[in-house]
């Protein structure tokens, strides 16, 4: 009667199992290899060292995040899971994913260097939010929450907008739609004072970093914010 709720197959594979996601499964997922560039985590392929800026860096506009980092390799596996969490009302996913964001939470020094962390999902426009019942990332920010304990605050607004999908749009394009996209809701705009110095925002997939660079840019308006991170499930990368 509850196998909706808590379903009883894997959601990869299809075997039995307690969990969405089977520990197999799990474990055989792409993640994202080291090492990376240390701001934007896009991995530098081949080259022995972390780097402090790449190339993927470089279409990034001033003011934004002061980090980035993924979970996941953007495979076909990992896509049939966001497409899941995104389109198909799976949000108890979330609750499955979420440890795979703790667990790039453990591995970047930046985001253990604080314990005062505050969350902050994405937020999705109204009209989609009404049609699918969810945010993903709101979703994901939960689930991590009930792992690490840090609070999920919601200070941003995303505007309606007139234009398409992203998808089919160039970076530069992407980053000039994006940063019309976002605000501050109007009653933190009326206090505009920052729950912590340290915020982390939650995403689900970070393609041209266009989305949660804007929304880093919103969250610089803020009174007392020192840092801004961005953690998401997955990452689209060339190579
Ligand atoms: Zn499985
Ligand atoms: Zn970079």
């Amino acid at each position: 009667m509850l196998s909706w709720l808590y379903p009883d197959t894997c959601e990869l594979c299809g075997e039995r199992s307690d969990t969405t996601l089977c520990p197999t499964c799990r474990e055989g997922l792409a993640r994202v290899p080291r090492p990376l560039c240390l701001h934007c985590g896009t991995p530098t392929w081949g080259k022995a060292h972390e780097a402090q800026c790449c190339e993927a860096c470089e279409s990034l506009p001033a003011g934004g995040f002061d980090f980035a980092r993924s979970a996941l390799l953007r495979d076909e596996n990992n896509m049939s899971l966001i497409y899941a969490l995104k389109y198909r009302r799976a949000n108890h996913l979330a609750r499955a994913l979420a440890p795979l964001l703790a667990e790039q939470w453990k591995q970047t020094p930046e985001l253990r260097a604080h314990d005062d962390w505050v969350l902050v999902p994405v937020p999705v426009e109204r009209g989609r939010l009404f049609r699918r019942g969810y945010n993903q990332a709101e979703e994901l920010a939960l689930a991590l929450r009930r792992i690490l304990g840090f609070r999920v605050w919601q200070p941003l607004h995303r505007l309606p907008t007139a234009y398409a999908s992203q998808t089919r749009l160039s970076a530069r394009a992407r980053m000039i739609n994006a940063r019309k996209a976002y605000t501050l809701k109007r009653s933190v705009e009326r206090r505009p004072d920052s729950v912590s110095p340290h915020l982390l925002l939650i995403d689900d997939v970070y393609t041209t970093g266009a989305t949660v660079s804007a929304c880093a840019a919103v969250l610089r308006r803020l009174n007392g914010v020192s840092c801004i991170g961005v953690l998401t499930l997955l990452r689209a990368v060339r190579g």
